[in-house]
């Protein structure tokens, strides 16, 4: 039988891989969205442009949980991924608390409730992330890490990862999560440094544009590419018994790496179009978290298949495409 999968955040770098992944396997694909997808002027769009006839999408409110329950009740998804969420970690200073928690925790929580509350049966996956723990821990981070968010953001998957632990543990819910670490894509915003680097490569390169301004360069991650990412979420909702799961690379490399693939790529000397920006350097951002993807590995069989050199080449080659049709 066909199944069907609601994901909210569907109009997002992996809500709508994820969607083509779905499609694919000839899932019915529903999303959640919080505004009118069918204007064409919409920038938030362009992700989910090219298959959007194929797709349900809904407008819902995160507090409305009434919309929310009906909407369940009428799809009645076997598999929920629930994706949405305010992606930028805005470190305590800055923090618009109520904005983060609102879509961060609260959306979660009312999802949840409506499943338990209306005995829905479905398999729910949480996209939780790295921001989880500290960037303090000198090893490779697994499954028994200790949590200690340094963000709000950080704090709000927490929050939302304790809720999910209940309703799993003393409702016996299949709720999962897994853990991203970063992921990137041609499909990232630009306001992200891979993507902000790999959209001035295109800049540059077309005359569009003559430098780009970096904070520090020599600042690493554990950078793995969304398609991969959407595809071990998949696999965490096969599995017969929910569990959570670090979805990494397990390899760092750093802002420099990539400007220099980027570059190349491009047949540009990255160091004749980079300049320092002390502005943008970022505080309390010192060691990269590293994942540690044994388990993941082990149960699921999966491991990241793009290499960091076809991540950047990825996002540049779809860059030049965007950047020369202009
Ligand atoms: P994106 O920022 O690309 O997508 C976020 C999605 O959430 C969009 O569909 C956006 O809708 C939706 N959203 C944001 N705010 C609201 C709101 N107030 N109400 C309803 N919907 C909202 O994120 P990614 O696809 O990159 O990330 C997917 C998930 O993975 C997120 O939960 C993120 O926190 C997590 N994660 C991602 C990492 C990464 O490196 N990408 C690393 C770790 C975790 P709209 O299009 O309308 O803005």
């Amino acid at each position: 039988m066909r199944k069907t999968a609601l994901i909210t955040g569907i109009t997002g770098q992996d809500g709508s891989y994820l969607s083509e992944l779905l499609l694919k396997k000839n899932y019915k694909v529903h999303g959640f969205v919080r505004r009118n997808y069918n204007s064409k002027n919409l920038k938030s769009n362009w992700r989910i442009k090219s298959f959007k006839k194929k797709i349900f999408l809904h407008k819902v409110h995160i507090h409305d949980e009434e919309k929310i329950k009906n909407l369940i009740l009428k799809i009645r998804p076997n598999e929920i991924y629930h994706l949405a969420a305010q992606s930028y970690v805005d470190y305590f200073k800055k923090v618009k608390k109520i904005n983060t928690f609102d879509i961060n925790f609260k959306f979660t929580k009312t999802i949840l409730q409506v499943i338990k509350k209306n005995n829905i049966n479905t398999r729910f996956f949480f996209a939780g992330s790295s921001e989880m723990y500290s960037n303090k821990i000198n090893s490779k981070i697994d499954e028994n890490c200790r949590f200690s968010p340094l963000s709000n953001y950080g704090l709000a998957k927490l929050k939302s990862f304790k809720l999910l632990k209940i309703f799993r543990e003393k409702y016996g819910m299949h709720a999962s999560m897994g853990i991203l670490f970063n992921h990137e894509s041609p499909r990232k915003d630009t306001s992200f440094v891979l993507r902000k680097i790999s959209s001035s490569v295109a800049q540059i390169k077309y005359g569009l544009k003559k430098k780009i301004k970096l904070g520090d360069i020599k600042s690493e991650r554990d950078w793995g590419h969304a398609k991969d990412f959407v595809k071990a979420m998949w696999l965490i909702c096969q599995q017969k018994k929910p569990d959570d799961f670090i979805i990494g690379t397990g390899k760092i490399h750093s802002v420099e790496q990539f400007a220099k693939l980027a570059f190349n790529h491009a047949r540009l000397d990255y160091k004749k179009y980079i300049e320092i920006d002390k502005t943008l350097l970022r505080k309390g951002d010192s060691r990269p978290r590293v994942a540690n993807i044994n388990k993941i590995k082990k149960k699921l069989k999966w491991k990241p298949i793009i290499t960091f050199n076809n991540l950047a080449k990825d996002m540049v080659d779809s860059d030049l495409k965007r950047y020369n049709k202009r």
